[in-house]
């Protein structure tokens, strides 16, 4: 059976990852990093396992890396969901306002990139996903810090799928438009209606639509596909 570990798996987009890859026969582990109540709910209602790591500190990332491999043996794909928002326009925006989202959104595709790609070489198998966003592709005021992160992760993705190229192994981005998530939720009503009106499709996405791609490129046949952008986004551009 092959495993698949989703940050930030418990809410949101990578809720729907988890539960559309479980259904698709992997053993998904899930991840958190806080929000305990709505993890145990999420096993509860699912059957997927979780675990609690923050993804944004290594000594965390390696710990709960070496649990999975304890205990299962090999992690096949990797979906790198987990991300944050600290909004603020350029010239207000403070340090841990910046370094929090690097932290958070790049520096743990590093972290668990490094930590899961030697087993998927020696094994000539993985699937790497990394979510990023339509912001990453169009810029946002107010997210120079989220969108540097999110494009930076285009960047890496692709220099990765070079390296392991000839391994067996995928490296895939997904960049989804405004989604129906927790996340989205949280902007302003008045914010997030005159957005709803930029985008063609005239509504919001939906996890269910974002886990479908993920599910596609995390499938064995996707072998051809790498170093690609999906965009999901209703058209906006
Ligand atoms: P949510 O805020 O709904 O969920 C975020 C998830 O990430 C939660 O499970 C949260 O854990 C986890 N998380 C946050 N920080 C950390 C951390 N330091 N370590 C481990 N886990 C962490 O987010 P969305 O579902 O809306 O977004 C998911 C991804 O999709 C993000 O990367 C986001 O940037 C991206 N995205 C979202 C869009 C949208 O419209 N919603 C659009 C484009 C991209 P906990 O439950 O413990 O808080």
């Amino acid at each position: 059976m092959k495993v698949a570990l989703v940050t930030g798996g418990t809410r949101g987009i990578g809720a729907g990852i988890s539960k559309e890859l479980k259904e698709k026969g992997y053993h998904v582990i899930a991840s958190y990093v806080s929000n305990v109540e709505s993890a145990q709910k999420f096993e509860q209602d699912t059957g997927v396992q979780t675990i609690q790591f923050d993804v944004s500190n290594f000594e965390e990332c390696e710990t709960a890396y070496k649990k999975i491999i304890a205990e299962l043996g090999k992690i096949d794909v990797l979906i790198h969901n987990a991300g944050v928002t600290a909004d603020s326009t350029l010239s207000r925006m403070s340090q841990d306002q910046w370094h929090k989202v690097i932290n958070t959104n790049l520096n743990s595709a590093f972290y668990l990139t490094q930590l899961v790609l030697e087993k998927m070489i020696s094994q000539k198998y993985g699937r790497l996903i990394y979510i990023s966003s339509v912001n990453a592709l169009k810029g946002q005021r107010g997210q120079a810090n989220y969108a540097a992160t999110k494009s930076a992760l285009i960047g890496f993705s692709k220099s990765i799928a070079l390296e392991v190229a000839s391994k067996g192994i995928t490296s895939n981005v997904v960049a989804p438009g405004y989604i129906d998530t927790d996340m989205v939720r949280a902007v302003p009503e008045k914010i997030l209606e005159k957005i709803i009106g930029t985008i063609p499709v005239g509504r919001l996405g939906t996890v269910d639509e974002i886990a479908h791609i993920v599910s596609f490129l995390a499938d064995e046949k996707s072998s051809f596909i790498t170093g690609s952008v999906i965009s999901a986004n209703g058209g906006m551009y």
